[in-house]
């Protein structure tokens, strides 16, 4: 395969690239911290981000890279960048009309 040009496909809505540290020539999509959201959304997006890019997240969970449309990570119950976690964050940001909105 020739690698004239190297073209990077577009990110999946709301998501842009980062490449995990261990794995330079992969990348995962993830969240793009949106402007306004409240510290839960943030903290929580912001922990997939670390746990994408480093290979585990800062409650301890490890990742599994899978594609590049998503990948896994074993997180804490507890902790914000859980997707159930991240989901019920965003649904209060939404029920309180995105950011005074
Ligand atoms: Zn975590």
């Amino acid at each position: 395969m020739k690698r004239k040009k190297h073209t990077v496909p577009e990110p999946p809505p709301g998501k842009e690239w980062v490449t995990p540290k261990r794995m330079p020539d992969t990348r995962v999509a993830v969240f793009v911290i949106p402007d306004g959201a409240p510290d839960d959304v943030r903290e929580g997006i912001a922990r997939q981000r670390i746990a994408a890019v480093d290979g585990a997240c800062p409650c301890g969970g490890a990742v599994y890279v899978l594609d590049a449309e998503g990948f896994w990570c074993e997180h804490e119950d507890d902790c914000p960048g859980l997707d159930r976690n991240l989901l019920v964050a965003m649904r209060e940001w939404r029920a309180s009309g995105w950011a005074g909105r």
